[in-house]
C-alpha cells in the first residue's frame, strides 16, 4: 500500500544532476513569469465578484494574492540564483513550495467569502474559476510535484471547508469539483512532467553528443596538423625532407620566399661509409644528426635547409649574389670541417663537398639543381672538403 501511494503521490524518479538544474532553471523561469502575469487574472476574477461581496473583503483578497504572488516572484528568482548547487537548490524549492501553497490558499479563499455561497450560479462559476488556474499551473509547475501539488492544495481546501461550513445546495457538485480537479492535474501534471523530461533529457544527449564531437574534432585537427609536419620533417635530422623542399622550390614560392636571386647549396658528407662501416650505422644516424645540427645553426632565419638523400643536405640561401653565396657555402664548409661531430673522447670530425648554383627569375629549377650537383662532383673530384661553383 505504501508503495502504492508513493507511485500515486510521488510520480518523480531521481533524475541525474544535469536534468535536475535543468528543471530548477525551467521551474524557476515559468513560475517568474507565472507570479508575474497571474494579476491578469485576479483582477478578472474581482471584477466578476465585484457588487456580490463586501468591498473591503475584495480589496483586502486582492493585496493577499498580490503580496503573495509577489513573494512567489522573488522566491522563483532565489530558486534561479541556486540551480546549480544540490543543497541550496532543494531549500529554495522547498519556500518555493511553501510559497506557492500560500499563493494557491489567497486565491482559493475566495471560495469562504461571506455570502457568495447563497448566489450558487455565480459560486459555481467561482470554483470554476479556480479549477480552470489550478489547470494552467500544471504548465508552469509540472517540474515539480510539490510544487504543484502544494499551489493546488491550496486552492482547493477552501472550497473542502465551505462545503463543510456552509450550508450548501451542492456539496456534492462541489466536492466533485475538488476531486475532478485534483485528478485532471494529477493526469496533465504527469504527462506534461513525464513529455519534458522526455525532451529535456534528449536535448542533455544531443549536447553531450556535441560536445564529444567537438573535442574528437578539436583532437583530429591536431592529429592532422601532427601527421602534415611529420610528412615535411625527415625523422631522423628532424630538417624538411625532400618533398617539402620540393614545394619550397616551386613557382611563385620561392621567389616570394627567398627573393629573386638565390642560392642552392648541395652538399655531401665525404667519405661517410667509412663511418658506417667503422663504427656502425649508429654512429652514422649521429653524425648525420650533428651535421644538421652544424649547419642549422649556421644558417639565417630567412634560409632553409633539407635533407636531399642519405647523406646529402641541400640549402637555400635567400637573396645571395654569386659572391655571397659562395662567401657562405665556405662558411658553411669550414663551421662543419672545425666541428668536433661526436663529442669526446671520440671527437669524431667529418666534412662535405659543396656544389653551389645561383637560381635567377625564370631558370628551370632542375637546372639549377642539376648544376649545384655536378658543382658538387667537381668538389669531390677535385678533393672533397671544398666548395665549387
Ligand atoms: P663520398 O665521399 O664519395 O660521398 O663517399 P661516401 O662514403 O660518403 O658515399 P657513398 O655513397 O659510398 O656512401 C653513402 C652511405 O651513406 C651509404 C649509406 O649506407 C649511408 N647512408 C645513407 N642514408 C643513411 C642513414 O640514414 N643512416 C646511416 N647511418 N647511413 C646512411
Ligand atoms: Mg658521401
Ligand atoms: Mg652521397
Amino acid at each position: 500500500m505504501p508503495g502504492l501511494m508513493n507511485r500515486w503521490l510521488l510520480p518523480m524518479v531521481r533524475e541525474p544532476e544535469p536534468v535536475q538544474q535543468k528543471s530548477a532553471r525551467q521551474l524557476a523561469a515559468r513560475e517568474r513569469m507565472s507570479a508575474s502575469t497571474s494579476f491578469m487574472a485576479y483582477f478578472l476574477q474581482a471584477l466578476v465578484l465585484y457588487g456580490h461581496v463586501a468591498e473591503p473583503l475584495l480589496w483586502g483578497w486582492l493585496a493577499l494574492v498580490m503580496a503573495s504572488e509577489a513573494a512567489n516572484c522573488v522566491l522563483a528568482m532565489r530558486l534561479g540564483r541556486h540551480t546549480n548547487d544540490p543543497v541550496q537548490r532543494r531549500r529554495s524549492v522547498r519556500w518555493l513550495v511553501l510559497g506557492l501553497f500560500c499563493a494557491g490558499s489567497s486565491w482559493g479563499l475566495t471560495s469562504l467569502m461571506p455570502g457568495l455561497h447563497a448566489q450558487t450560479q455565480l459560486y459555481m462559476f467561482n470554483v470554476l474559476f479556480l479549477v480552470v488556474v489550478g489547470v494552467i499551473s500544471v504548465h508552469n509547475l509540472c517540474l515539480s510535484w510539490p510544487a504543484l501539488i502544494a499551489f493546488n492544495t491550496g486552492l482547493m481546501w477552501p472550497l473542502v471547508l465551505a462545503g463543510v461550513i456552509y450550508p450548501m445546495e451542492l456539496p456534492v457538485a462541489l466536492l466533485a469539483a475538488v476531486a475532478g480537479e485534483l485528478l485532471m492535474v494529477k493526469i496533465y501534471g504527469r504527462t506534461t512532467r513525464y513529455l519534458f523530461l522526455q525532451s529535456m533529457r534528449a536535448h542533455l544527449a544531443t549536447e553531450t553528443l556535441a560536445e564529444q564531437l567537438r573535442q574528437k574534432n578539436d583532437d583530429l585537427t591536431e592529429a592532422l596538423s601532427v601527421i602534415a609536419e611529420m610528412a615535411d620533417l625527415d625523422p631522423l635530422t628532424h630538417c624538411l625532407n625532400r618533398r617539402a623542399m620540393m614545394r619550397h622550390l616551386q613557382e611563385p614560392v620561392r621567389h616570394q620566399r627567398f627573393g629573386t636571386c638565390f642560392g642552392v647549396v648541395l652538399l655531401d658528407i665525404d667519405h661517410f661509409k667509412q663511418i658506417n662501416d667503422s663504427l656502425g650505422h649508429g654512429v652514422g644516424d649521429q653524425v648525420l644528426v650533428a651535421v644538421a645540427d652544424c649547419l642549422r645553426g649556421h644558417l639565417r632565419a630567412q634560409d632553409c635547409l633539407a635533407r636531399w638523400g642519405g647523406e646529402e643536405f641541400i640549402c637555400l640561401l635567400a637573396d645571395m649574389d654569386g659572391n655571397t653565396v659562395k662567401a657562405m657555402a665556405e662558411r658553411l664548409r669550414r663551421a662543419l670541417a672545425n666541428t668536433a661531430i661526436l663529442p669526446p673522447p671520440a671527437e669524431l670530425r667529418v666534412t662535405a663537398s659543396f656544389g653551389l648554383a645561383l637560381c635567377r627569375p625564370g631558370y628551370p629549377l632542375d637546372a639549377v639543381i642539376d648544376q649545384a650537383d655536378q658543382a658538387m662532383y667537381r668538389a669531390k673530384h677535385g678533393g672533397r672538403n671544398r666548395v665549387e661553383v
